[in-house]
């Protein structure tokens, strides 16, 4: 690492974590997405975890710091603690509690049905949330809004599909998100849920459990939306264990249609990877696409 990062890294720690991080070392530490991440450790030191990135990454950094302390009203779930935010014209760090995780097991994924449960019964009055953050690197706008439908067409696949145009996409799969988004208010209005607080990335690599088997949960893109959301995007990729589901629709039952809308909250995440990692996942897009249109027109 670069030596003047390494010396602001230390000034940092030291400020915000206390003067025994004087002689902090650093390795390499999780595979992330978007950011490089590290472990701040030494003899007799908490370990921290940092991330890194360029200097425009400081408002990204804040954001998480922000959603992480929002999450942390759940307390069935932990969540890292974020202590500082800092950056100079090289970089930018998040530093953070450190927590040594493991994969879940079955006491672990009925723990986190209860805390996602408990998590999505947090509410508030609107949808959206008092700051714009970011999914991955993609801004994620969260002006108040007291409509859901409204905020879903608008914040969340208008944005994603005005970048997807950015980003080269044209023609017919075009048109047919804008058809989309132009029935979904009147299809989906008898749906009408309430603003639970999300943890908005919620693929089961953002989800894990310490040494002591309790659910950890990191790296939010929180907002207040449809609980539905968050319970779509476990299941995105490789789904969390039955466990989970079983436990959280015990506390959280499912609404009539979420089969159908869980391809309607899937296609945001499917046009943001799109949109951050190219054409690889046009084919995910149209296939969420062809579900909806399916039933809908
Ligand atoms: P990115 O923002 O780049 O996607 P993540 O927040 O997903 O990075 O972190 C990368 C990896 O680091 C995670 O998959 C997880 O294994 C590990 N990790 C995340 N947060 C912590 C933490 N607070 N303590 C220890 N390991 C963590």
């Amino acid at each position: 690492m670069d030596r003047a990062i390494e010396s602001f890294i230390a000034e940092k720690t030291v400020e915000h974590c206390g003067s025994e991080y004087q002689d902090l070392k650093l390795r390499r530490s999780g595979v992330g997405c978007i950011n490089e991440t590290w472990e701040i450790y030494g003899d007799n030191l908490a370990s921290l975890f940092l991330k890194l990135g360029r200097a425009t990454a400081h408002d990204m950094y804040l954001r998480e710091m922000e959603g992480l302390s929002l999450l942390s009203q759940a307390q069935k779930i932990k969540i890292p603690k974020a202590y500082a935010v800092e950056s100079n014209d090289d970089c930018a760090l998040l530093i953070m509690e450190f927590i040594p995780l493991q994969p879940l097991r079955v006491a672990s994924e009925v723990a986190l049905g209860e805390g996602l449960a408990e998590l999505h019964s947090l509410t508030s009055e609107t949808f959206g949330l008092a700051n714009d953050n970011y999914i991955g690197r993609s801004l994620q706008p969260n002006e108040l809004c007291d409509d859901w439908w409204d905020f879903y067409c608008n914040q969340r696949l208008g944005v994603q599909l005005a970048m997807a145009a950015d980003n080269g996409m044209r023609g017919e799969l075009q048109e047919r998100l804008k058809t989309l988004i132009e029935h979904i208010p009147q299809f989906f209005k008898f749906h009408q849920p309430k603003a639970s607080l999300l943890h908005g990335d919620l693929w089961n690599g953002n989800v894990a459990a310490d040494l002591s088997g309790t659910p950890v949960i990191f790296d939010p893109a929180v907002y207040y939306g449809d609980a539905e959301t968050d319970i779509a995007m476990s299941q995105m990729f490789q789904p969390l264990g039955n466990a989970v589901y079983d436990v959280y629709y015990k506390h959280f039952p499912s609404q009539p249609g979420h089969d159908l809308r869980r391809h309607l909250y899937d296609l945001y995440h499917w046009l943001n990877h799109f949109n951050l990692f190219g054409v690889t996942y046009l084919g995910q897009v149209e296939r969420s696409l062809d579900a909806l249109l399916l039933k809908m027109l």
